[in-house]
């Protein structure tokens, strides 16, 4: 029996009843059941998973062009982001929705889909991933579900749809796609045929974008629970991680408070080096930054250097504790120790200023900046004790 409670919260869901959303179906015959919201919107609604996203996407049994028409009839902004896929991209308000016509994918060297449109609502539903991902929503909340996939949402069955080889074989990221949405809607409890099937094509996935990787891995690791999952994936041959890593994933995990991207990242980093994980995922230089930045504000405040890391890591300190009570293995009143030290540290000022060093006759340009640097170096090495006339004095003309 499907939860009542399930589909009367997605009849009520504010992003359903939200008047952009409304405007979209309307615009687009959703009263005629040609167009139905699908994917994760419909997903997390019915298992009542908190979304950030604005983004939903829909399906339409109408043609891209007509979808472009009517927007531009209507003055909705529509962009064709994916028009050889059959998706538009509309706007309205915040709302943003990616639609696509219902179409099937009649050939795939597993990387690229040919596309056919005009075919149903089944087939459709059929060249989506998992049975989860094949729910869609009219415009009145009214649940439809024409490959039986309610059950495996509720139950948090992450199942591909079909054969799982195949299924892979169509396209390898879905590999990833399992483990991401095992561990956010599957309790971490692999399916047995998925994880089979998963491992038999682990020796395969050199040919996935590293973009596309990336951007998987780093949904997971926002993720609260990603250790086992990671586990397995180490398991299955799917991602090298040395165990000693694992296992500080999964000491990250249980202690932290709320477990985040960028610590995760930082305890990847400190691991694999920066380089390799920069090039797997195709992080940017932000990125990579902040986990740096975790990453040596945790070495500072495991040495005790607490007024370092504050003056020099600022916005990193909170990730950066929680990672050094993972190297050091402290105890929660460890932790708290620290972080109502840091509470209470005054974070010193940098006593010396560039006008300072005009002063001195110094002319301006890059000198400026680069002495500037030294000075603050001396200083912070002095443990912040050096003052503005002794860090004068050492001034390098
Ligand atoms: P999230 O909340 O993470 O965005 P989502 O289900 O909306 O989850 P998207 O990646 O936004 O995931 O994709 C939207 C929908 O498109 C999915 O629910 C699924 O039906 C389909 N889909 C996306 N990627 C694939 C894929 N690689 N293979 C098959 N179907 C896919
Ligand atoms: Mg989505």
């Amino acid at each position: 029996m499907i939860a009542k409670a399930a589909l009367q919260r997605l009849k009520d869901a504010p992003w359903l009843r939200d008047p952009a959303t409304q405007k979209i179906f309307a615009l687009l015959d959703g009263e005629r059941g040609k167009t139905r919201a699908v994917g994760g919107a419909i997903r997390d609604t019915l298992v009542d998973h908190e979304r950030e996203a604005t983004e939903i996407d829909f399906a339409t049994e109408l043609l891209p062009r007509e979808v472009m028409r009517r927007a531009g009839e209507a003055g909705v902004a529509a962009y064709p982001t994916g028009i050889e896929h059959g998706t538009i991209t509309l706007k309205v308000d915040d709302r943003v929705a990616e639609v696509t016509t219902l179409r099937e994918d009649i050939e795939t060297d597993g990387r690229h889909a040919v596309v056919r449109f005009g075919w149903g609502w089944t087939r459709d539903a059929e060249r989506r991933d998992f049975t989860m991902n094949a729910l869609y929503s009219d415009m009145e909340g009214e649940l439809f579900d024409p490959i039986n996939g309610v059950e495996d949402c509720l139950s948090g069955a992450v199942r591909f749809i079909g054969d799982a080889n195949k299924r892979i074989a169509e396209d390898k990221l879905r590999v990833y796609r399992f483990f991401r949405f095992t561990a956010s809607h599957g309790h971490e409890q692999f399916d047995e045929d998925g994880l089979v099937a998963v491992h038999k094509a682990a020796g395969d996935l050199h040919n996935i974008s590293a973009e596309r990787v990336g951007n998987e891995m780093r949904r997971m690791l926002a993720l609260p629970r990603i250790a086992r999952t990671l586990e397995t994936m180490a398991q299955t041959g799917v991602l090298n991680l040395p165990p000693d890593l694992l296992e500080r994933m999964g000491t990250y995990e249980r202690r932290a408070h709320k477990p985040n991207t960028m610590s995760r990242m930082a305890l990847l980093v400190q691991s694999l080096g920066s380089k390799t994980v920069k090039k797997r995922w195709r992080l940017s230089n932000d990125e990579i930054g902040a986990a740096e930045a975790i990453l040596l504000a945790a070495k500072l405040i495991t040495d005790f250097r607490i007024n370092e890391a504050a003056y020099r890591f600022p916005a990193h300190l909170s990730d950066a504790v929680e990672v050094a009570a993972t190297f050091a293995g402290w105890t929660e009143a460890g932790k708290s120790a620290i972080v109502e030290h840091l509470r209470t540290v005054d974070v010193p000022k940098f006593p010396v200023s560039g006008n300072d060093l005009l002063q001195t006759g110094m002319r301006p340009g890059p000198r400026i900046g680069a002495e500037l640097d030294r000075l603050e170096q001396k200083w912070i090495q002095s443990g912040f004790k050096l003052d503005r006339n002794a860090l004068l004095s050492i001034l390098q003309r």
